[in-house]
């Protein structure tokens, strides 16, 4: 079969390309070469579905930022995805600063950020109790919000599979041919399609190779982040930035979609596309920077850490159509705020698409909507007892620690986790305090059961992480 576009890259902005051409009546197939979508960058990020500030004015980045922000409040309600409006202070911490927070303020609103004002350090009393009283004043974005970056991959995903796009995950591309389009290789079988869309995150640069557009490197921006306990939920009440450097937007307070506050990250520009260790001297820059904003951040309440790479080349996103290739469309350097721009990068590569010649016609029965998944960990006292009423498996906990069910580890796998990680994204089973100490094995025998495997093939995830070296028992 041929293909009218191939997908390379399972991360939000290929899921969100693959959403957006999901409107169009073409045959889309997406290709991920990791056991499940979302495990390269999309799923070690802050989260934030930023306003726009702390963008040059000219900038690609901005713009779609700004752009995506918009687009992601109505995508979160059709796709069934938790986004919240918390809003940010990006604060100073001597008066003498202010000038440079009138200047983001100034390039804010050239973007077009919508309420952005600085306010004082009578307002941060009221309004953030837990801000350094050292700090006079805060710029104020009231559009920061916050959204669980794997679940958007997976429920963009999924609609985009709803109508139509097929996904095939464990397929490393290898290899771009020209043919009568293009002849893509992967490491189990060839596809071909007329039109392609590289947005293969830290490795965009390596897939460009393959098509001959070896022009720009990605260099991994290494960032360490430090989960609290949920119990701090409300250390602060909004995302707290300090001012940012040419590294990037600092180090700072992050509310999360699950709760549970974070810390961090760093940005450290690396060469390993695979290292993602966090160190002590990256504990100690986030708590000894954190302190400054949050001086009652108690270090005893950090119940994980983990590190994701931010896949740099040069200042901006690159979004380009190949003219010496035409119908490629690149899409690299997918830096923060990509999580947030992810809608608008979309948008943007269509147009590129369309420009090259790709017909668009709208289909007539697009399913735009896609029912949110349950979740006991967000749901009222009222509405777990509905699900209870609806169906006792809700009742079976898994997971003490996050309150995940039976029934919720069930409906993960039918909706494609294969994968303990892929479980644990979905979930959150796994993700609390214990980091499944008490739930691991029950999840195994959740997923075996589902996929008709045995336990030995159970993986944390994908080939070459089983859990489990041999089965005592009967096969499961
Ligand atoms: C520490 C950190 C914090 C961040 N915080 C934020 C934030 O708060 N808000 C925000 O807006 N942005 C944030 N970002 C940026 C955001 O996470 C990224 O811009 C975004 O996730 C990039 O998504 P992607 O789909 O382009 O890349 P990826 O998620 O990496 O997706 C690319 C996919 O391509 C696959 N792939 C690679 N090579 C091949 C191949 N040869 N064959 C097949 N598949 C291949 C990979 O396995 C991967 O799944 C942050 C990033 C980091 C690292």
């Amino acid at each position: 079969m041929i293909y009218d576009i191939l997908i390379i890259g399972g991360g939000v902005t290929g899921t969100a390309v693959a959403r957006e051409l999901s409107r169009y009546q073409l045959s889309i197939a997406l290709l991920e070469k990791e056991a499940e979508l979302a495990f390269g960058v999309s799923k070690s990020n802050s989260g934030i579905v930023h306003p726009g500030t702390q963008n040059p004015p000219d900038s690609l980045k901005g713009r779609l930022c700004v752009r995506g922000n918009k687009l992601l409040r109505g995508l979160s309600r059709e796709i069934g995805v938790y986004f919240k409006q918390v809003g940010e202070l990006i604060i100073i911490t001597t008066a003498a600063d202010l000038p440079r927070l009138q200047k983001l303020l100034s390039d804010g609103r050239k973007l077009g950020v919508r309420g952005l004002r600085i306010v004082d350090r009578k307002w941060l009393a009221k309004n953030e109790p837990n801000l350094s009283s050292a700090v006079p004043y805060a710029l104020y974005a009231p559009t920061a919000g916050i959204i669980s970056p794997y679940r958007l991959v997976y429920d963009l995903a999924e609609n985009a599979a709803a109508n139509g796009v097929e996904i095939f995950t464990d397929q490393l591309v290898t290899g771009v041919k020209k043919g009568r389009g293009f002849i893509v290789e992967t490491t189990r079988r060839k596809f071909e399609a007329r039109f392609m869309v590289n947005a293969a995150g830290l490795y965009a640069d390596e897939v460009a190779a393959l098509y001959g557009a070896a022009d720009f490197k990605i260099t991994p921006r290494k960032g360490e982040e430090y989960l609290l306990d949920k119990k701090r939920e409300n250390l602060t009440r909004h995302i707290i930035f300090p001012l940012p450097t040419d590294k990037g937007k600092g180090m700072l307070v992050i509310k999360t979609s699950d709760g549970n506050p974070m810390i961090g990250p760093t940005a450290e520009d690396i060469e390993d596309k695979t290292d993602l260790s966090t160190t002590a001297e990256g504990f100690r820059k986030v708590t000894d920077s954190v302190r400054e904003m949050a001086p009652c951040l108690d270090t005893r309440d950090i119940i994980a850490y983990f590190a994701g790479l931010r896949p740099v080349s040069g200042a901006d996103f690159i979004i380009r159509a190949e003219t010496a290739l035409p119908g490629i469309v690149t899409v690299a350097g997918i830096q923060s705020p990509g999580l947030t721009a992810s809608p608008a990068i979309a948008e943007y590569v269509v147009r590129l698409l369309r420009k090259a010649g790709l017909n668009l016609r709208r289909k007539k029965h697009f399913q735009k909507y896609r029912p949110a998944t349950s979740h006991l960990f967000a749901s009222s006292v009222r509405r777990i007892r509905g699900l209870l009423e609806r169906d006792p498996s809700y009742g079976d906990i898994v997971c003490r620690c996050e309150l995940v069910s039976a029934r919720e580890i069930r409906e993960a796998v039918r909706r494609g986790a294969r994968t303990m990680d892929g479980v644990k994204f979905r979930t959150r089973a796994q993700a609390g305090r214990c980091h499944g100490g008490f739930c691991t094995t029950r999840i195994m025998k959740i997923i075996a059961e589902e996929l008709k495997l045995p336990l030995t093939a159970v993986t944390k995830k994908g080939a070459g992480s089983e859990l489990v070296t041999g089965d005592r028992r009967a096969p499961v």
